[in-house]
């Protein structure tokens, strides 16, 4: 996406775009010209299909795409500068929710929620280690708890200190 096609996409999910989260990030556009939704589509490499909303009675045929995860995480961040305050808003309590929530697609985030047992990673549950990774707590006692029980002699000797 260079500048002005970002800016033709700002533009044009101010009028007819939603910014969501549900279950993924989602991006949306409803229009009733399919050429412009299939330019959309070009433009954002968008890997999803155009799919034709019933309309309702009395009203044209309406089309919209759906850009979600990380497609729609790239455009809301692309477009952010552009839009103002409502959808500003929702873009960041989109991306929010997206970054915290679990995930295949989040496994690598350093940010995840989640430890690999699915204990939860937030305040005194995380463990900082030295080089900078967080560790799940709980984890790293149950690991140091069968550690410890492996070797009793070592676990006498510190606790006469
Ligand atoms: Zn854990």
């Amino acid at each position: 996406m260079n500048p002005i096609e970002i800016a033709w996409l700002a533009g044009l999910f101010e009028g007819e775009g939603y910014f969501g989260f549900q279950s993924s990030l989602r991006a949306q556009i409803l229009m009733t010209d399919l050429d412009v939704i299939e330019k959309v589509k070009l433009i954002t490499m968008c890997r999803g299909a155009i799919y034709n909303k019933k309309p309702s009675p009395g009203r044209k045929q309406a089309y919209a795409l759906q850009l979600s995860g990380q497609q729609a995480a790239e455009l809301m961040v692309a477009i952010y500068p552009h839009m103002g305050e409502r959808r500003r808003e929702r873009i960041l309590a989109g991306l929010r929710k997206w970054r915290d929530s679990p995930g295949p697609g989040n496994y690598k985030r350093r940010d995840k929620r989640y430890c690999d047992r699915g204990h939860v990673m937030f305040g005194r549950n995380i463990y900082i280690k030295p080089n900078g990774t967080r560790r799940c707590r709980t984890c790293f006692r149950a690991v140091f708890a069968a550690w410890e029980k492996r070797t009793p002699s070592r676990k006498k000797n510190r606790s006469r200190k």
